[in-house]
């Protein structure tokens, strides 16, 4: 399926021994949850896939590894086993502590989704994403960098990407390219593609301790997050991995003026420092550097198509800004995107591929635009250190405004639904949809 291929011009940026091109249907950059859901979705459709992956797996990957239902919903979509002899930890709901209150949220009960989440280190999680997209037939290569596009002299479409591996340089060349590699996206940068400073970003960190708190069946989030005396748009959270250890970290949004100048390693430390001693979170039972990452939110990089590149995941600024959440985000948009390729390259003329292909940023705005809209604008609210702190004082002594606040921020509900679903269904159409 390479009749479209257009001639191409060479972006070597090394030196190293020259192997002939290797070419596909299809290249995935990055082998996140993102890339092999959308190479898993491709190999499926019976496309030639490649999926190119700097680092060996297993291999860990800085997070809070924390499933909502939605997560949960992916993973069984791609037929992967989530019970807890599959070594699986289930959570109930979200434990919220804030204003000196402690409220536990289980998760709605809907048909759209199940009624529990999950917590699993990302080193197993994306090892076994990876191979699931094997297993349909994607070829994965590990240990494979991409350093630069292959451009088409005369338009600039992206008709192939360069990677160096311990063997030297090679030249990889597809009809589409998909930009699967992270918040950093090299890929997207070296064709003109920026973060938007106008869409929100966090950052977080996260260790590891042992703790007794290891098998919690509530993930844990704190909102008392202080600077001084203001309180900071952000969270803390405790997730139990059940093999004795706990996820601990925080995270923090750019809307707020503390975003650029905050010590994440202090303010962890400090956090951690009012905690019960019997729960363990000291540096002698650190198990884990802490290590940070950013979260791309709300769609902050765009366009989702050009020039034959497409973005998908944190490469797309995809992380939902209520709450941080970027797996299913990842893993939903992989399977969007592989659909609108599969029928992308089924059509039989070059402009028809195109229209198609130019379909996939709208089917994002369809099922994220109003969405993330209002989640931008929730974040620029919380930016604002006296709001932040109504509406966590006030929220916390109201249990049903909880609930109603849980499936708005982790975007749980089901199409009609009760009363709260139809109301957080309505705010995200009413809300703008921007490009
Ligand atoms: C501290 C922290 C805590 C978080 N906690 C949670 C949480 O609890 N739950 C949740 O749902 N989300 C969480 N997130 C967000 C989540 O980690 C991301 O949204 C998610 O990993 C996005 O998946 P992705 O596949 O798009 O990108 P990534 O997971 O970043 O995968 C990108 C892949 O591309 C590869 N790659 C990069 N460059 C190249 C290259 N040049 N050539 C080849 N390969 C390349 C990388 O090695 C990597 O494997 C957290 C994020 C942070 C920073």
């Amino acid at each position: 399926m390479t009749e479209h291929t257009p001639p191409v011009t060479q972006t070597s940026n090394g030196a190293g021994p020259r192997r002939p091109a290797a070419e596909a249907d299809v290249i995935v950059v990055g082998a996140g949850p993102s890339g092999s859901t959308t190479a898993y979705y491709l190999a499926q459709a019976g496309l030639d896939v490649l999926l190119l992956e700097k680092t060996r797996f297993p291999r860990e990957k800085v997070c809070g590894d924390g499933l909502t239902p939605r997560g949960v919903k992916a993973l069984v979509a791609m037929g992967i086993g989530v019970s807890e002899q599959d070594g699986w930890v289930r959570n109930k709901g979200l434990r919220v502590i804030g204003a000196g209150k402690r409220l536990e949220l289980p998760w709605p009960e809907l048909s759209s989704y199940p009624g529990y989440g999950l917590v699993r280190p990302r080193t197993d999680l994306d090892q076994m994403l990876a191979r699931r997209a094997e297993h349909a037939g994607a070829r994965l290569l590990e240990g494979v960098t991409v350093t630069g596009p292959v451009r088409h002299e005369r338009t600039g479409r992206i008709t192939g990407v360069v990677a160096k591996d311990a063997n030297g340089e090679r030249t990889y060349r597809a009809r589409v390219i998909v930009a699967a590699d992270g918040n950093s996206s090299r890929l997207s940068v070296a064709m003109g593609l920026r973060k938007r400073d106008d869409r929100p970003l966090g950052v977080a960190v996260r260790t590891y301790y042992q703790s007794p708190r290891h098998d919690d069946d509530y993930l844990e989030s704190w909102l008392d997050l202080w600077d001084g005396d203001r309180l900071l748009p952000g969270y803390g959270w405790i997730f139990g991995m059940g093999d004795g250890t706990s996820n601990v970290g925080l995270g923090l949004l750019n809307t707020s003026a503390a975003f650029g100048n905050t010590d994440y390693h202090a303010l962890l430390r400090k956090w951690l420092a009012g905690m019960p001693a019997e729960w363990g979170f000291t540096e002698e039972n650190r198990t884990q550097p802490i290590r940070g990452a950013a979260l791309p939110m709300g769609f902050n990089r765009t366009p989702h198509y050009y020039q034959g590149l497409l973005l998908v995941g944190d490469a797309g600024g995809m992380v939902n800004p209520f709450n941080g959440e970027g797996i299913a985000y990842a893993m939903e948009s992989g399977e969007i995107l592989a659909r609108t390729i599969a029928q992308a390259l089924a059509r039989a003329r070059r402009a028809e591929t195109e229209r198609v292909l130019a379909g996939y940023p709208r089917a994002l705005r369809e099922a994220y635009g109003g969405y993330y809209s209002a989640g931008r604008a929730f974040v620029k609210a919380i930016g604002q250190p006296t709001l932040m702190r109504f509406a966590t004082k006030h929220a916390m002594t109201r249990p049903a405004l909880m609930r109603f606040a849980l499936k708005l921020l982790a975007n749980l509900t089901d199409p009609g639904g009760d009363v709260s679903d139809r109301l957080v269904n309505g705010l995200s159409k009413l809300a703008p949809n921007p490009k």
